[in-house]
Order: C-alpha cells, then structure tokens, then sequence
C-alpha cells in the first residue's frame, strides 16, 4: 500500500484496500487525491488550449477532424459533452496575462487560484467553489480588491498541506464577495422584485406540480415553518415501541420531500382558521370538495376540488381526500344528485370548537400516533368513529393528529379507538405483529395491553 498511487492498477484489481490498515488507506486517498486534482488542473489548462488553438488559424479542432473543441476533448479524454463544458468554463475564469491583437496587454484573472490549480492545491471543484461567488460581482467591484480576495482564497488553499475542503473555499469566498459588493443588495433587490412568482400548475399522475422563486425572505419564513413541524424536537421521528433493545425500528419511511410537502399541507390546513384573514363572500375562505351522494355513501371513487390546479377547472380527486378534508373542519362538503342538485352541505357541525380542542390538546400533548411529535399547534383533530357514521363531534370522539398520519391512517394501516375516553392506537402489523393497543399521549410509557 506504501507505494499506492504508482500501482494503482495493483490495487483496483485485488482487494488490497479492503485488507489494509486504516492508516495506509487514509495515507493512498491523499495520494490519490493530490494525482486527481493534478489531472483536473490539467483537464481544465488543456481545454484552455485546445480551444485557443482551436479558435487561431491552426483550427486544431477542424484538422483533428473533430467539429468543435469539445468534441476533441470528448474523443481524447472520454469526458461528457458537460464535463468539457465545465472545464471550458473553468478554464475561461483563469485567463492568463494575454497581449490582444490591439496590443493591449489583458491582466490575468484570478492569478493566484490559477497558480493554485497549476501546482495541484486545488482541483476543479475547488476552483469552482472559489470563484462561483467571485464570478458574479467582478464587473461590479474594484479589481484591486478583486485581487486580494484572489490572494486569500489561494492562501487558505496553500497554506496547510492538506487539501482545503470546497466548502471552506465556497463559503470564505462568499463572505468576501458579499462584503466587496456594495451595490450588490440594491441590485438584488430589484432582480427579487421583477423575478418573485409562483405558479400553480396543471394536475398530471394525481399530482399537481408548483415552480416559482421565492424571495429570500419568503423562502426563509417557509423553511422555519417546515422544520419547525417536520423536527419539533431535533430529534428524528419515529415509533418506539422497545426503547430497550437498541434496535432501531423508526418507521417514518417518508422522504424529505415528502415530509416537506405534508408540512406544508399542515401550514395550509392551518391558515384558514387564523383571525384576520381577507373573506371569501362573508366566510373565511375554505376548501370546498364535491362528491356525489353515491360517492359519499360507498366511501369511493372520485370527488373533485373546485379550481385546484392551474385550469380553474373541477379537479377530480380520490374520495379519500373529501374523507380527511371532510373530517377537521376546514372546509365545506357538497353532496350532489347524479343531476348535479345539492343534497347535502356539510360544515360548521363537525367542526371541534376552541375549548374542545384545548380539552383535547390538555389530553393528548402532540400527534397520538407513537414517535410523530408534531406539535399540538400543528395538528388536526380526527373524529375516531367517523361524522357520517355518527360520530360525535365530542372530546371523547375526537384525538390530536397531524396531517399526514390523518390523510394517509388507513392506508398506512394505523387504528384508532377511545377506550374509557382516552385515546388507544393500534399500529400496522408490520411494525407490531401482536397487534395489541398501545395507549398515546403522556400514558404512552405505560405497557401495552394485549387485546384489550
Ligand atoms: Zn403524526
């Protein structure tokens, strides 16, 4: 392993790196490493080059029969199209010193991070996260302070002899560039102003996609918001049922992503109910779904949300949905006849009112499904025995849930039941095969009871 990096065909085809001591690994990935950024900052030099030559009367890329210098790259090295365009770009940000045909002497841009890359200190990722921040404001600020920033950058890379992280490089630079730049948040301001949207796109695979920039700010009052429902705690959800035995059975399989979007519905399902808030036609303004009086009856097949997506249009949607938004009470829904007469108009009767809910809340703390955490400010409140199958809208019929255990219960194959007016959950079988009710809440450190 000694003698690594020379031999590395050796090492690729044995299993030389599984076998050797953490030391000789540690010590081959630095060699490997400095020999990386090496080819890169040779990569990125050459393209330079080759495009130059390519550009001159030579036509370097026409008489190696190629039709542009990035296919001679492509052809030599094996590259992506991308990969020589990235290393084109690199190597555009670190020009030499060059006389121009006008005799005009051009400074060198960036000449100390080039000499940075030349002598191997940075590859092009480092040389990327350096400059991005610089790139941008370079028109707009002096270049002797362009040059110091450069001085710095190229320090922080060469002082130590260990290679310096691109994170490091990306943020110093970016401190630096922000302070250079003066005239910068003027202009920010006014690229956020013109550019700000958000649109509401057209419903395609029961989805319906958004696209937009935030402003800053915006963005950021978002992200509180999600994290503060997604991780109440900084701890990662999850069901606990055997505290005890290490073994780690969390069962929140979903997805960043996920978890983001069912935060956002969380934000929106709280909203309407917050005072202040601009009237639709004398009420607050509420999610209406339609749904026949067949579909209400069987529990199945489509309803549809007046407006939902970017058509304006009824949007179909699973009943499924109507069921959740139908049962916390932010919204009204419609039965209609087959010949499109209102039957039935649900709304105010199952809404749970101020004290009910802060009963409810005193009882219950957070989500009563095990290791969710989210927040009682965050949740909703589920009618255990459903509204249409007479359940009452009553503390004793009512439990704290978040949204995304509340729209997706059943089918996650979660129960829930009031056993003596306290709320029992009896999770899927795959996370507890005996299937018995565990109690929720503050009682949930108690043993649960076998089919009680
Ligand atoms: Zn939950």
């Amino acid at each position: 392993m000694a003698h690594a990096v020379a031999d590395l065909r050796s090492i690729l085809t044995t299993d030389a790196l599984d076998t050797a001591a953490r030391d000789d690994v540690l010590r081959f990935l630095t060699g490997v490493g400095d020999l990386y950024r090496q080819v890169e900052a040779t990569l990125v030099i050459g393209t330079g080059v080759i495009e130059k030559r390519s550009a001159s009367a030579e036509r370097f890329d026409v008489s190696s029969d190629c039709r542009s210098a990035n296919e001679v790259l492509q052809r030599t090295t094996g590259a992506a199209p991308t990969t020589v365009k990235r290393w084109s770009r690199l190597s555009s940000t670190i020009k030499p010193e060059r006389t121009l045909a006008s005799g005009e002497v051009r400074a060198a841009e960036f000449p100390a991070l080039r000499e940075a890359l030349t002598t191997g200190a940075i590859g092009a990722d480092g040389l990327e996260a350096a400059t991005r921040p610089l790139r941008e404001i370079k028109d707009r600020v002096d270049p002797a302070d362009l040059a110091e920033v450069d001085d710095v950058l190229a320090a922080m890379a060469t002082t130590s002899g260990a290679p310096v992280m691109c994170d490091t490089l990306r943020d110093a630079s970016l401190r630096l560039a922000t302070e250079l730049d003066i005239t910068g948040p003027e202009l920010e301001e006014e690229q956020a102003m013109r550019g700000r949207s958000l649109r509401i796109g057209v419903k395609r695979n029961g989805l319906v996609p958004i696209q937009g920039n935030l402003m800053v700010e915006t963005a950021g009052a978002l992200s509180v918001l999600l994290d503060s429902i997604n991780n109440p705690h900084g701890k990662p959800a999850g069901v606990k049922f055997r505290p005890s035995d290490g073994e780690d059975d969390s069962t929140d399989v979903r997805t960043m992503a996920q978890r983001n979007h069912d935060a956002l519905a969380t934000i929106l399902a709280a909203v309407p109910g917050a005072p202040d808030l601009p009237l639709n036609g004398g009420n607050a303004p509420v999610l209406v779904i339609h749904a026949t009086e067949e579909t209400v009856r069987t529990g199945a097949g489509w309803a549809s949300i007046p407006g939902a997506d970017g058509t304006g249009t009824d949007v179909p949607v699973p009943f499924a949905a109507a069921e959740h938004v139908g049962c916390c009470g932010t919204v009204q829904r419609l039965a209609s006849a087959a010949n499109g007469k209102i039957i039935k108009l649900t709304v105010a009767s199952r809404v749970f009112n101020t004290d009910q809910r802060r009963v409810i809340i005193a009882r219950d703390r957070s989500c009563v499904i095990p290791g969710c955490h989210t927040p009682a400010r965050w949740c909703e409140i589920h009618h255990v025995t459903e509204w249409a199958n007479g359940g009452k809208t009553d503390v004793s019929n009512g439990v704290l849930i978040c949204w995304h255990h509340h729209r997706f219960l059943e089918r996650m194959g979660w129960a829930i039941r009031m056993n003596d007016g306290v709320p029992e959950v009896r999770p899927p079988d795959w996370i507890d095969p005996i299937q018995a009710w565990h109690p929720t809440g503050p009682r949930a450190v108690a043993r649960p009871k076998r089919g009680a």
